[in-house]
């Protein structure tokens, strides 16, 4: 059984609430209250009695009783279940339909914490548990697998991978065998429905994630791109009226979405995880009615006069009034020969709780000089992984802020100044060592890369004015009457992928934020 992840209770009071809100129901001991793989199940509060959460094997991970709830991430996003809940002392309950508590929540700020602070957490207890969420088969060799595992990981899904060339993995050899003329890898649903090689998107929509777009929208706003700038965007435009649509090629959240924890964000003393604010930004955007669709990637930009058309992958195309280029940047790659063969299995880009626990009481080499670098290199020393930090540069005060560097002293992390890796040494996907360009070699089963970004913007093409570095350029300089707009009227750009931006989650919601107030200008033909 894995530690009770946040067991909480409801308050009498926070009962009452619910009980206004939804209808007591009772149980016998044995009822299945909700199954791995069904749609959707309500809230559950309990007034008396018990129940059991069992893995999809049948393996009981915890107990909830009197004054606790059952329920978890999948209630705000509405995915499907990945877990079977068993009455085991007769039960009294308040049932609250999903769309019923996405409302209350909004009203009642206490109980929103309580709740969605408590399903995060449940959420990042899955992550770690094997058997449960979705299982990935297929061998670390197939490119498709790893940009599988890369995806649900991005997406923050539960999931088991079942690699069929790690010897001691035996699960992993039988359901291969006999699937081996199909595409790999074999992706298993909560439930049992079978995807050979699907796209993101397919595994998303079996999912019941996000939402399926039309051949053709038609929308005030568009947004490209879900991280601070995009969600910031929708919140303010839906909230002003706009009828806004944000598309996302990967997941929301964008690169603060997979910080482990923003400590600078105001109003945020403790700090607050990027999933944790991502997951608040999309339910605020929603209940605005800002749309969410993911994942979807935009491939071209047509200008108009009227409305501008973005196309995406699958021949879906959005006509708008206004599109925010939201894209941020994507992490930068090692120009390192083989360096594919370990990404995902000992090379990462991010440091989750998965990577944390993997890495334990290991030799980890962290590159990179900036603070998402340091950030990654505390999170896995605190984690117990003997951490090493390389960086290029002669002091790592020129890149890194100061406070964190004090942090990576009191966690133990060596530091290596001057330290450019040359080689990958190891087998099947699993690091062994590097060698340094003066020849060093150093003794590492993993690797993270935080080697800052580069823009997305290589699908925009000439469509608009980009700097040398292929960010997108605004304001006078781009010969534009709007600080934010593009060399295209009714096109703008919000966050790191503007060319000058500051690069800090803040500034990108801000930027996120004023937009709106330009596209209204731009759409009624009256500046503020
Ligand atoms: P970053 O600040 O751009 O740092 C990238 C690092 O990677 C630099 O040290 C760079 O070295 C190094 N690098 C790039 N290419 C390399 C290569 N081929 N080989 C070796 N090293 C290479 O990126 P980041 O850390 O991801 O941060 C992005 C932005 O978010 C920054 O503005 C950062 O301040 C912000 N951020 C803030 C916080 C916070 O305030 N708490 C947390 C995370 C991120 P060179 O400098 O020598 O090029």
């Amino acid at each position: 059984m894995m530690a009770s992840p946040a067991t909480p209770v409801l308050s009498e009071s926070q009962l009452a609430t619910l009980r206004r809100h939804g209808e007591e129901r009772s149980a016998a001991a044995g009822d299945v209250l909700f199954k791995v793989g069904d749609e959707r199940y309500p809230f559950m509060a309990i007034i008396e009695g018990e129940a059991a959460i069992l893995d999809a094997a049948g393996h009981e991970i915890v107990r909830h009783g009197a004054s606790g709830f059952l329920g978890e991430m999948n209630l705000i996003s509405g995915q499907t279940v990945y877990l079977t809940a068993v009455v085991t002392q007769p039960m009294r309950y308040i049932a609250v339909d999903r769309d019923e508590l996405r409302g209350l929540l909004f009203d009642d700020g206490p109980l929103s914490d309580l709740l969605l602070s408590t399903f995060m957490a449940r959420r990042e207890a899955l992550q770690q548990h094997e058997g449960i969420g979705i299982e990935i088969v297929g061998p670390r060799s197939s490119e498709a697998t790893r940009r599988m595992v890369e995806f649900v990981r991005r997406n923050r899904l539960p999931y088991t991978w079942r690699d069929s060339e790690r010897s001691e993995d035996s699960a992993a050899a039988t359901p291969i065998e006999g699937i081996d003329a199909q595409p790999l890898p074999l992706v298993r649903l909560p439930g049992g429905r079978e995807l050979r090689n699907p796209s993101g998107g397919e595994v998303s929509r079996g999912l019941g994630i996000g939402l399926e777009l039309a051949p053709r929208e038609e929308v005030d706003l568009v947004v490209i791109g879900g991280g601070p700038a995009g969600l910031g965007a929708a919140v303010y435009g839906a909230s002003e009226g706009l009828d806004t649509l944000v598309v996302e090629g990967t997941a929301l959240g964008g690169q603060a979405g997979t910080s482990r924890r923003i400590e600078n964000y105001l109003g945020f003393p403790a700090g607050i995880s990027g999933s944790e604010l991502t997951t608040r930004a999309v339910s605020q955007a929603r209940k605005f009615n800002a749309r969410t669709a993911t994942p979807y990637r935009a491939i071209a930009l047509e200008p108009g006069t009227d409305r501008h058309v973005v196309r995406l992958e699958d021949d879906h195309e959005v006509a708008a009034r206004a599109v925010l280029l939201a894209t941020g940047a994507d992490y930068r790659r090692l120009p390192i020969a083989g360096l594919e063969e370990y990404e995902g299995v000992s090379v990462f880009y991010a440091a989750g709780p998965p990577e944390a626990q993997r890495c334990g009481a290991t030799r980890v080499g962290v590159i990179g000089g900036g603070n998402s670098a340091a950030q990654a290199a505390i999170w896995l020393a605190r984690g117990g992984a003997l951490v090493t930090l390389m960086h290029r540069r002669a002091d790592l005060r020129e890149t890194m802020s100061d406070y964190l560097i004090v942090e990576l002293e009191r966690y133990g992390v060596a530091v290596r100044d001057r330290s450019e890796v040359a080689e990958l040494h190891g087998e099947d996907g699993q690091l062994e060592a590097v060698t340094l360009r003066d020849g060093e070699r150093l003794p590492f089963s993993f690797l993270f890369l935080f080697l800052g970004a580069a823009p997305c913007t290589e699908w925009l093409g000439d469509v608009l004015a980009r700097d040398a570095k292929g960010f997108v350029i605004t304001g006078a300089d781009a010969g534009a009457d709007g600080l934010l707009e593009t060399s295209v009227p009714g096109i703008y750009a919000a966050g790191d992928v503007r060319s000058g931006s500051i690069k800090r989650c803040a500034t990108a919601v801000g930027e996120g934020a004023m937009v709106v107030r330009f596209v209204h200008e731009h759409l009624s033909g009256v500046p503020a």
